[in-house]
């Protein structure tokens, strides 16, 4: 069987293109944006980032990136103080001072985010202004950019849209009569973009790049012949941006699985004027290895009903892979924002009637998983302990992002995530 018909067709139903959206807005239970440092500080390879916060935001960062303790780090907190947040010294001397001593000490950075914080926007420091002072005083060594991690603006996944965005306007122009390019954009660990880029190139597109690149030498130039697709769904503000640069969205469920690794590609190639034998051609070993890959996942979630707190914004696509390519029930999908134009391609796909919900009344939702009684549970880390400890099996949303699981050789890697939950509980239970 070729691993393309293999895949259910969507032409007959808009699955839950137009389905009504569950809106809430209550207390939340989701990480901050500065969370995003956490994989972004890894693949810049030359970035820095300063957050500039409070002891708590210092914890937040050094805790989640903890296990990085051999490397000389990436990240680091200028702790703001009560004479600062008394507005008794001036924070941006201060900050000036900071950044000049890092950049002595570190000749290896090219390029600082100044990372803003609550406490930081609190007190109405401007770091966008502190970025282009900054920026001007180190250039061409290094450049300063700013943007914002705070808990009051962002979520979780929202840093890395915010950092990125932050890129853009920075990237070149590419001139006019440049033959059309492929921008990939979305933090992807560097196993992953080398698989991704091997197919691509497979499909015969020319020029392909990745945003953010990997050193901050190699900014991808940005222009009317540059076509760009997302491999994460978080990244409206940086899709934005780039449009507003002349490129051109390829639209697409994302690379999540067999089945979203080869419409991903299919999409491209499709763009590219590709033709299908082709595409198949270069698609069809990876799938069907995929699949194979997947049986024992399948086997133990094929009819587990699962549950998603909003956390990550990798809800949509998660939800679309379990239960098409592993046969699981979906008894809610919450996510932080629906963007329904970059999703489209994803509600489509989604079982109709799949139970959607976006923002969050944590109180309302804990209610609402507790009735449904789910086999599976995806959360953020504060809300796993107390179900756990309800006797509800739970996955944390957080390591979706620090593992590799985009692509056809991580698919199974991806199905294992949700299947090692149930069987740790399946054990403790003996
Ligand atoms: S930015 Fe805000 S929410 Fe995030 S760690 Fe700092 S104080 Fe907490």
């Amino acid at each position: 069987m070729s691993g393309l018909a293999a895949i259910p067709s969507t032409s007959a139903s808009t699955g839950c293109g137009d389905a009504p959206v569950l809106r809430e807005r209550g207390q939340r239970e989701v990480f901050c944006g500065l969370t995003g440092i956490v994989w972004l500080h890894r693949k810049i390879q030359d970035a820095f980032f300063l957050v500039v916060g409070s002891r708590t935001c210092a914890h937040l960062i050094q805790s989640a990136a903890g296990v990085m303790i051999f490397a000389e780090p990436r990240f680091a907190t200028a702790i703001m103080d009560d004479r600062d947040l008394a507005g008794l010294a001036d924070a941006n001397d201060e900050l000036d001072r900071v950044v000049t001593r890092l950049i002595e000490r570190r000749p290896d950075i090219r390029l600082l985010f100044l990372v803003g914080s609550c406490p930081s926007e609190v007190i109405k420091l401007d770091l966008s202004r502190a970025a282009a002072r900054l920026s001007q005083r180190f250039a061409p060594a290094v450049r300063v950019l700013s943007y914002s991690g705070s808990g009051i603006e962002t979520t979780f996944t929202e840093g890395e849209d915010a950092c990125l965005a932050a890129l853009v306007p920075t990237l070149p122009a590419e001139p006019a009569e440049a033959p059309s390019a492929l921008l990939v954009v979305g933090a992807l660990a560097e196993v992953v973009e080398d698989q991704l880029g091997r197919l691509l190139a497979a499909l015969g597109i020319g020029t392909v790049r990745f945003l953010p690149p990997r050193r901050a030498t190699e900014l991808p130039p940005v222009g009317r012949n540059t076509r760009f697709i997302l491999a994460q769904p978080f990244l409206a503000e940086t899709a934005r941006l780039l449009e507003k640069r002349g490129a051109r969205r390829i639209a697409a469920p994302f690379p999540l699985g067999a089945e979203g690794t080869t419409l991903w590609l299919r999409a491209v190639a499709d763009a590219w004027g590709i033709d299908a034998a082709t595409t198949r051609g270069v698609t069809a070993v990876g799938e069907q290895r995929a699949r194979q890959a997947m049986t024992r996942a399948r086997e133990l979630l094929a009819g587990k009903r699962i549950f998603f707190f909003p956390d990550s914004q990798l809800e949509i696509p998660l939800a679309r892979f379990l239960s098409r390519e592993l046969g699981m029930e979906l008894v809610e999908v919450g996510t932080p924002y629906l963007h329904r134009q970059l999703l489209a391609e994803e509600l489509a796909l989604l079982p109709a009637g799949t139970a959607l919900s976006e923002g969050q009344h944590v109180d309302n939702q804990l209610d609402r998983a507790r009735a449904a009684r789910p086999d599976l549970v995806v959360c953020g880390l504060g809300l796993a302990n107390p179900l756990e400890a309800e006797g509800i099996t739970t996955k944390w949303s957080i390591e979706l992002l620090f593992t590799p699981i985009q692509g056809y050789e991580q698919a199974a890697d991806l199905a294992e995530l949700f299947a090692r939950p149930l069987v740790r509980r399946a054990r403790l239970r003996v």
